[in-house]
Formats: C-alpha cells, sequence, structure tokens
C-alpha cells in the first residue's frame, strides 16, 4: 500500500515547490476532460481533436490524489478546467474534496458557462471560490462564428447567475482576436460599470489545433490592448490583479475591473506560480512546454506519494526561464502531440 503523506500535512508543511529561479509553484491547474460542447475556432476544429480514451483519464481518486499531494508541498489555489469540466458529473465532488484537503485554500473553475445553470447550486454548495467564464463576442453571430455553436443567451445569463450565486470572484475571459472581436473591447469593459466582474483581455495563442494562428495576424499583443483601453477610458486606473493579470485597472465609478493577460507576449512568467497537470494526468510545468511527466502511469504503477513528489519535483525543477525559453526546447514528438488548448488544459 503506498505511503500516504497525510502524516506530514499534520506535522510540517513539506517544502514548497521552488524553480532554480526561485519561483514557488502554489497553483495548479487540472485538466478534468478534453471534450467540450463547443468548437472554439481558437481551440479545435468541427471534428475536435485526437480525444484520449476514458481510461486513460484521470479519475476521480487519482485528481484527489493528485490535490493531496501537491498541497502537501504548498500547493494552495487549485483551478480545475478542461476541455469543458462542467461535463463531468463529478466536479462538484472533486470541489467539495479538494478544499477539504488540508493545505487548500482556494479551489476555481474555468468554463464556457454554458452549462453552469444545471450546476450552480452543487458548485456554491461544494464551496468553490470563484469562475471564469469564457465568452469572446457579446454578438450572437460572432459567438456562433467562434464557437461553431449557438448560446450567447445562455451564457450571458449563467454569468449574471454565478454573479447573482455570489461567488468571491466571477471573470469573463476574452481571446482577443484582432480583426475579429477587438471592436468590442469597450462593450467588454462597459460589463464591469454595473458589475463586480473582471473582464480579463487575454492575448491569442497558438494552440489552436493549426486552425488560425497560421492563417491570419489575429494576434493582438497585451500592450495594443492596454493602449486601447487607455485611449477609451480616461481615469483608468492601475490596480493590482492575480499573478496572470500583468495589466489590471478599475474604470472610475465602476464596480468591476478589467485585466490583459500577456499570455503570447509571456512577459509574466518571472511571476510564474502554476504548474499543469492534463486530463490525462501529464504534468507540464509551463503552457508551452513540449514536455509531459508522467503522473499517471505512476499512480497506476502503485507508486508512493513520494514518488510522485519526486516527479512533481523534477518537473518544476527543469522548468524554463520561460514561456519562450519553454517553446524553443519543445520540439520532441510530444510536444507536437498536443496541438490544442484543449488538450493541454488552458
Ligand atoms: S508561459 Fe509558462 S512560464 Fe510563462 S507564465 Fe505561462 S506557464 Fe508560466
Amino acid at each position: 500500500m503506498p505511503l500516504k503523506l497525510q502524516h506530514a500535512v499534520k506535522s510540517t508543511m513539506l517544502p514548497a515547490l521552488l524553480d532554480r529561479y526561485g519561483r514557488i509553484f502554489n497553483y495548479a491547474r487540472i485538466a478534468l476532460n478534453e471534450r467540450c460542447n463547443l468548437r472554439c475556432t481558437y481551440c479545435m476544429p468541427e471534428e475536435g481533436v485526437d480525444f484520449q480514451p476514458p481510461e486513460k483519464l484521470l479519475s476521480k481518486n487519482e485528481v484527489s490524489r493528485l490535490v493531496r499531494v501537491l498541497a502537501a508541498a504548498g500547493v494552495n489555489k487549485i483551478r480545475f478546467t478542461g476541455g469543458e469540466p462542467t461535463l463531468r458529473k463529478d466536479l462538484p465532488e472533486l470541489i467539495a474534496t479538494s478544499l477539504h484537503t488540508p493545505g487548500v485554500d482556494q479551489v476555481f473553475l474555468t468554463t464556457n458557462g454554458l452549462l453552469l445553470h444545471r450546476v450552480a447550486d452543487q458548485l456554491k454548495r461544494a464551496g468553490l471560490t470563484g469562475l471564469n467564464i469564457s465568452l469572446d463576442s457579446l454578438h450572437a453571430d460572432r459567438f456562433k462564428k467562434i464557437t461553431r455553436r449557438a448560446g450567447l443567451e445562455q451564457t450571458l445569463d449563467n454569468i449574471k447567475l454565478a454573479l447573482a450565486k455570489g461567488f468571491d470572484s466571477v471573470k469573463i475571459n476574452v481571446v482577443v482576436m484582432r480583426g475579429f472581436n477587438d471592436d468590442e473591447i469597450k462593450q467588454f469593459s462597459e460589463l464591469t460599470r454595473d458589475n463586480k466582474v473582471t473582464v480579463r483581455f487575454i492575448e491569442f495563442m497558438p494552440f489552436d489545433a493549426k486552425q488560425l494562428w497560421c492563417e491570419g495576424d489575429y494576434l493582438m499583443r497585451a500592450k495594443d490592448i492596454v493602449a486601447k483601453l487607455h485611449g477609451l477610458y480616461d481615469g483608468l486606473m492601475a490596480d493590482k490583479g492575480s499573478e496572470t493579470e500583468h495589466h489590471h485597472y478599475r474604470i472610475k465609478g465602476y464596480q468591476g475591473a478589467v485585466a490583459v493577460i500577456p499570455a503570447f507576449t509571456r512577459s509574466l512568467c518571472r511571476n510564474c506560480n502554476r504548474i499543469r497537470i492534463t486530463a490525462d494526468g501529464q504534468l507540464r510545468n509551463c503552457l508551452y512546454s513540449g514536455t509531459d511527466y508522467d503522473l499517471r502511469g505512476l499512480m497506476r504503477r502503485d507508486a508512493s506519494d513520494e514518488q510522485l513528489l519526486f516527479q512533481i519535483r523534477a518537473a518544476v525543477g527543469a522548468k524554463a526561464i520561460d514561456g519562450v525559453e519553454a517553446r524553443e526546447r519543445s520540439t520532441s514528438k510530444i510536444a507536437v502531440s498536443r496541438i490544442s488548448m484543449t488538450q493541454i488544459g488552458g
């Protein structure tokens, strides 16, 4: 029977996950699946991608075990992602179990929000700290063009529902693409006038299963989005956001906030505090890294918690200084096998 780490948690926390640049990793993004009820053009094609078979995906117990092992090494913030995590029936239970894990303070969710009305009460009861809802256009025709599905009204209703439920944090993730939705930056920012919501404008990233990235210059860099915001609003007040919200502002008199995430420019890497675990149980020490550190295999070969942690520390220890270096290194066959954000977990 693998030795459990509970004792360690009870007594003292294990040394933190530290890389050779002195960064501490206390935030784990864990993908719960690869499948999704949308087909966003900046993520995957209509036919989907080469989805892992169910038996290759992490089970509920495996996810909970990884949360426990990570928490013992100082990870106190968990974000469940996907695919679309609300498609997973055990999501509320995973949230509750994670929040009852010694060391874990916060559990967040990233979702497209389309099914939120079906699970909001359970998520609230499970203690979910907050959620980020992906929405890239406020126009029904554009919503359909980018997601290849209808659903704008439902998503907007579910954002209102999330705000009404009183989660500590409700954010809207907008992937800005030049010539597609960059003319909606004002409209999205206006959502923060009367709502305690953070609208996060995110740079387009090259994990679109080779759809748009190589086609045209859809990339609108963070500095251009920031310049646009300053052009739209006098009295844009700089404010502190989360580690990735490199640029974070409040518009005078508005309830919420706007943020800009240089996810492709990668000028935020010195503050990096996150690791990712894919739905099939592979640790990625950077979004742009092409190296998988197999945790699922270890668990299924009855490895101990120490052996798991050894692999996790090895992955963190090998982390590149930033996402640019990570991408340069990622030329291996494995690297190119994860071509869509849904295979990495966002
Ligand atoms: S690109 Fe990599 S190093 Fe930079 S913030 Fe993202 S995960 Fe961290």
